[in-house]
């Protein structure tokens, strides 16, 4: 692993490697996500009828790439789509937003899928088929190495094999890990991070107990991570470095769906760590893109345009 200095400024380039084309590399998953209301869920062994089937782009890598590029940051996509009809669906909703696609290796077989139930309380609940995405392994890690060594940032999430995840972390320069859904991790993929980001459910889960958002960030770093960002929803952000723990609040916006926020915010602090913004500045700048991803319906569908930030 490079070493570095948190929140050193590296535009364009990575850690000693060439210029890098792109500002950020998401290595993750690619989903499509099939949406039907219900009245109620169905108990089991029972039918109900829903509504219309919407189909959407998603998957927690995706949505990151996805986030970052509409901001204006440099993405290429290392991931698997199957070669079903979703597959085209949602390499052609990536290449609407910039996203380079050199690196989305088409897989025999299906997409991954989500398939996600709201009831009429607006939760969900949501099964996800990991489809193609099961099939990123570290044989595309290690064809991909001057892509991952050369980024100025690498952004992984857990919607892809663990293993293909740590062989990721290792083989990038500095990593923003996005760890979720939550699991139990190796010591070495926590100490890529640069940072860790969390928000407050995984947290808990992953220290075992409840604590003042401050004094998980702390114990959260304590697990190894060079820096860490816990997300509060509503509340913004708190970041904890070797130096100190900074809470950054979020503008105050009328919620409609927080869908896809969580991805929002780690796309946009992906894009401005690369351009050299120091941890606690690129998380700012991310608790905006996170607001604004909430005052509108949808995960990918809500993500703001650099433009749309100006109101918050
Ligand atoms: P999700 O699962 O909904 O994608 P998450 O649970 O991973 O999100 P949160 O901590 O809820 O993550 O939200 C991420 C970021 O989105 C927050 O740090 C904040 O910037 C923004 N955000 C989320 N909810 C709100 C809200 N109600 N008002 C303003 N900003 C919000």
């Amino acid at each position: 692993m490079s070493g570095h200095t948190t929140g050193s400024p590296r535009p364009g380039a990575g850690p000693g490697g060439p210029a890098s084309p792109y500002d950020v590399v998401v290595v993750g998953s690619v989903n499509a996500d099939l949406v039907v209301r219900v009245a109620r869920r169905p108990a089991p062994g029972e039918t109900v009828i829903g509504s219309e089937l919407a189909t959407h782009p998603g998957g927690k890598g995706a949505n990151q790439a996805v986030a970052a590029a509409r901001l204006g940051a440099r993405v290429a996509i290392l991931g698997r789509v199957g070669s079903d009809g979703h597959g085209e669906f949602l390499r052609e909703a990536l290449r609407a937003d910039g996203v380079d696609l050199g690196h989305l290796i088409e897989t025999p077989g299906p997409s991954g899928v989500a398939l996600i139930s709201v009831g009429s309380d607006g939760d969900n609940s949501i099964i996800v088929s990991p489809g193609a995405n099961g099939r990123l392994s570290e044989d595309d890690i290690a064809a991909a190495e001057e892509l991952l060594s050369s980024a100025p940032v690498v952004c992984l999430q857990l919607e892809s094999p663990l293993a293909t995840v740590v062989a990721a972390a290792r083989a990038a320069g500095r990593v923003v890990f996005n760890l979720s859904p939550p699991a139990v991790v190796p010591d070495e993929l926590l100490e890529a991070c640069d940072p860790l980001v969390v928000n407050q459910h995984e947290a808990a889960l992953l220290l075992g107990s409840r604590d003042t958002p401050e004094r998980q960030a702390r114990e959260l770093l304590s697990l190894g991570p060079r820096s860490v960002v816990l997300t509060l929803g509503a509340d913004g952000a708190i970041v904890a470095d070797a130096d100190d723990v900074t809470v950054v609040p979020s503008p105050r916006v009328e919620p409609v769906d927080t869908t896809g926020a969580g991805d929002a915010f780690t796309g946009a602090l992906a894009w401005r760590l690369s351009q050299g913004d120091h941890l606690v500045a690129a998380t700012s700048f991310a608790v905006r893109v996170g607001a604004a991803s909430v005052r509108r319906h949808g995960a990918q569908s809500s993500y703001p345009r650099i433009g749309d930030l100006e109101t918050l």
